[in-house]
């Protein structure tokens, strides 16, 4: 079985206060024992997150990383520093760096490779615009996103990539996908993994839903077969954040 995965992106929000709150509130929570949980504070406060974290099962990922060991990358961050820290997770390929920031499939993809050979898991997301869904390319979008993946990784990679299905138009504006968008697309994800990478890895890899996920709307999404936990943003900076840890129980 695969186990919940439940990860709170915080985005570039929050001041050292507020970040405290929000670690001492997920300190202080009774979690489900069986869901793996992972916060990603901005890049400045991983430290703060790491040193306040007191409860087992729950760790700290970054937002990014770059996909060179070290050197003259002014403003990036390196794999190498990441482990130095202790934090063993990265987000990588999050919509508003792909469409903000320019990065292609291919740099996703690489930096994803870069990041497993280095030690660090991955939160590979992937997802398409309310244009791509509208024009019914959706799936041709995400098979697209993975065959990039794909192409970079091996097989044992997949242990340490954890897919997030984000739908863009439902990123932070509150529409959220229904249960049976989201499973349609988690489903084709599986699929697309059984034909081209493997049984075990279809099996095994965890997709999770992020977009507009809050304390209420959780629970029916976790009830999907193919829904194995959620990337959530906003509701992570808010106390709903331990309700959508718990929503599978
Ligand atoms: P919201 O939960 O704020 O819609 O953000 C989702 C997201 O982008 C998580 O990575």
């Amino acid at each position: 079985a695969r186990k919940f995965f439940v990860g709170g992106n915080f985005k570039m929000n929050g001041t050292k206060e507020s970040i405290k709150g929000i670690v001492k509130n997920l300190n202080e929570a009774q979690l489900d024992p069986n869901v793996e949980v992972v916060i990603a504070p901005p890049a400045l406060y991983l430290q703060l997150a790491r040193d306040e974290l007191t409860k087992t099962g729950v760790e700290v990922s970054a937002q990014n990383v770059y996909n060179k060991p070290n050197g003259a990358f002014t403003g990036e961050i390196s794999v190498s520093q990441l482990k130095d820290l202790g934090v063993h997770w990265t987000i990588l390929g999050h919509s508003e760096r792909r469409t903000l920031l320019g990065e292609t499939d291919e740099i996703v993809a690489d930096k994803t490779k870069f990041s497993i050979d280095g030690g660090v898991s991955v939160i590979w997301c992937c997802g398409e615009s309310l244009q791509e869904r509208e024009a019914g390319e959706t799936i041709a979008v995400i098979e697209r996103q993975l065959a990039a993946l794909a192409a970079k990784v091996t097989a044992a990679d997949w242990k340490s990539i954890v897919i997030a299905y984000e739908p863009i138009w439902a990123i932070g504006t509150g529409k959220v996908a229904t249960v049976q968008q989201a499973q349609e697309v988690h489903e084709a994800i599986r699929k697309w993994l059984r034909a081209n990478v493997g049984d075990e890895v279809a099996d095994s890899t965890r997709i999770l839903y992020g977009g507009s996920v809050n304390g209420k709307n959780c629970k029916d999404l976790a009830k999907e077969k193919d829904i194995d936990g959620f990337l959530v943003g906003g509701a992570s900076l808010k106390p709903e954040f331990v309700d959508i840890i718990n929503s599978n129980q």
